[in-house]
């Protein structure tokens, strides 16, 4: 373990709770909270005690007592960074927990920086690189499905799968090179049925995990959702619907709803955000068409699309409307779009039928709701849902989430593909073996077997100061 200096920052979040963790990690840890530290037993030493062990008692500074605090003492290589760590548990005033960091630094601590508890785990080989980020994913986790990937992640799922590969890749270079220094005779220790069959093998996985990015990244960030709709047709209302509770503000007078409100809620497990906007009819009004264009943009960047009706102004107005939607349908071909038709409780049934008529031609998806009176709410969260590829989350398939692996990934399989054209038309052992150490170094970059300084501080920059 490398000699460290002790660390110190709040675990909990700043301000006031009804407990606050202060944590200590490096060297003198136990050494330094023990000299600030007065047992109720009175002379219970700190720096005598079993790891894993909690202790009752006084933070005190000279004669004065700070707090009554619950102390846990873990000790190296047992602990979360792999070294020396004290959690002081201590009561959530602001000032409690200023007054017991700076007492710390006073003996000694210097202030952490920001993932350095985690940097610190990784360093000392607690972590995998890739299950160090899965703490600030799982962290920043807000919904059920992105939990569960960082939880994934952290357990290893991903670097297992990764490490694995690059093992018997790494055992088929050796052998190939082994091959390069007996030239002369022509050997062949690697079986190359064998190697295309493994290269073949690689390159699907990479593929699987490359593809699962799209999945896991939804589910990381929540699904854009626009719901497009003229002002009036209940846009607010079906958003306080979704949401349960009166966030949006619904109002009388049409257009009121002219700056987009964005939401994010958790249905089913996953996260929607949803990005209420203006509709898109033909105007003269330039205030009006700076927003179609913002409606616009607002349907690029989502990943499903509400089109909104109010029921009696589409009874009255429809083959207009289904202009509308035709060019929206025409202008996205393959964006999934729900259509839906809203304030159904001012209709009698027969109208209604001739709705569904008019739009079944068309082919679309159709929701008829009420918002305000909450009926048909439910089957357009199904309906939602029903875009969202969990399938991979059911069988508990691997999800990556981060950025930095799949551009790992993608330059991995450019390299195995490499590799499979080299095997295809018998290039020579010496550039085969150039194309696989490439692949393996790219495999080495997720787990973390390959690194450089700038890339650490990278990923652990992200993190929060206490993490
Ligand atoms: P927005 O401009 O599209 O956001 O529309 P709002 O959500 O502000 O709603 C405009 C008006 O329509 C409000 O007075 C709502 O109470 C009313 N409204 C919304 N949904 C329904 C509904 O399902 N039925 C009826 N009768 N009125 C509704
Ligand atoms: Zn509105």
């Amino acid at each position: 373990m490398i000699n460290q200096d002790t660390i110190v920052a709040l675990a909990t979040p700043s301000g006031a709770g009804a407990i606050a963790v202060i944590r200590l990690s490096g060297n003198d840890a136990i050494k330094i909270a023990d000299s600030c530290f007065k047992s109720v037993t009175n002379n219970k030493s700190l720096t005598k005690q079993k790891t894993h062990t909690i202790h009752l008692g006084h933070i005190i500074d000279g004669a004065k007592t700070i707090d009554e605090v619950l102390v846990s003492v873990f000790k190296n290589p047992n602990s979360y960074t792999g070294e020396d760590v004290v959690e002081v548990s201590c009561h959530g005033s602001n000032y409690i927990q200023q007054e017991i960091i700076q007492l710390f630094l006073r003996k000694g601590c210097r202030m952490a920086s920001a993932g350095e508890f985690t940097l610190r785990a990784f360093l000392n080989g607690k972590l995998d690189l890739s299950q160090a980020e899965a703490v600030a994913d799982l962290i920043a986790s807000d919904n059920e499905a992105s939990h569960q990937i960082a939880m994934q992640q952290m357990r290893g799922g991903f670097s297992s799968e990764i490490a694995k590969l690059r093992e018997e890749l790494m055992n088929f270079a050796s052998l190939i090179e082994l091959e390069l220094d007996f030239a002369e005779e022509d050997v062949e220790f690697a079986d190359r049925t064998q190697f295309k069959e493994l290269i073949e093998r690689i390159s699907l996985v990479l593929k699987r995990l490359i593809d699962s990015f799209a999945v896991g990244n939804v589910i990381k960030n929540g699904i854009p959702v626009a719901i497009v709709g003229e002002p009036n047709v209940g846009k607010s209302t079906l958003l306080n619907a979704l949401l349960n509770e009166e966030r949006a503000i619904v109002s009388d007078i049409a257009g009121t709803t002219r700056d987009t409100i964005e939401d994010e809620i958790s249905i089913g497990g996953i996260g929607f955000r949803f990005i209420d906007t203006a509709g898109i009819r033909e105007t003269k009004d330039v205030v009006e068409s700076i927003g179609i264009k913002k409606t616009f943009e607002k349907i690029e960047q989502s990943q499903v699309v509400i089109y909104l009706f109010e029921s009696l102004k589409f009874k009255n107005q429809s083959s207009e409307y289904i202009t509308e939607i035709e060019k929206v349908k025409n202008k996205y071909p393959l964006k999934p779009l729900i259509v839906v038709i809203n304030k159904v409780d001012l209709l009698n049934d027969d109208e209604l039928a001739f709705i569904k008529n008019q739009l079944a031609p068309l082919n679309i998806t159709l929701e008829t709701i009420s918002a305000k009176k909450h009926t048909g709410v439910d089957e357009l969260k199904d309906e939602l849902l029903s875009f969202v590829n969990t399938g991979a989350l059911r069988n508990n398939d691997t999800i990556v989430t981060n950025t930095r692996h799949y551009d790992s990934l993608l330059k991995a399989l450019e390299e195995i593909e490499k590799v499979k054209y080299g095997l295809e038309t018998g290039l020579s052992g010496d550039l085969l073996a150039i194309d696989i150490r490439q692949a393996l170094y790219y495999f080495g970059e997720i787990t973390g077997e390959i690194t450089n300084d700038d890339l650490l501080g990278n990923i652990f920059a992200n993190f929060c100061i206490g993490k």
